[in-house]
């Protein structure tokens, strides 16, 4: 582990307002955030290691693609149950149609 070596500033993404106003959020536009060097970062400015894991070029340290893990992962859970309540709507029309 290693701190920022400015090496960033080449690779730092320039963040689309209009975009983000629209709710499309840096992470939405493709940009990582590295949080050592903090400074979002364009695809040039990271790599994969063989862990598949993506790296901050600068620093080595990972960087996120996703704003914070807890919330895609409310997001997603309210989606399944969302999905869930569409399947028993389904399975009882299927059921009043069969008779
Ligand atoms: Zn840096
Ligand atoms: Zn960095």
């Amino acid at each position: 582990m290693c701190g920022c070596n400015n090496i960033c500033n080449k690779y730092k993404a320039v963040i689309d307002r209009i975009l983000m106003a629209q709710g499309m959020g840096a992470y939405l536009q493709g940009f990582k955030r590295c949080r050592i060097c903090n400074i979002f970062l364009t695809d040039e400015g990271i790599e994969l290691n063989k862990h598949g894991n993506t790296l901050c070029k600068c620093c080595s340290n990972r960087v996120s693609a996703k704003p914070r893990r807890k919330d895609s992962k409310e997001r997603a859970e309210k989606h399944k149950k969302l999905e869930d309540i569409k399947r028993t709507e389904e399975e009882l029309l299927r059921g009043i149609i069969n008779g």
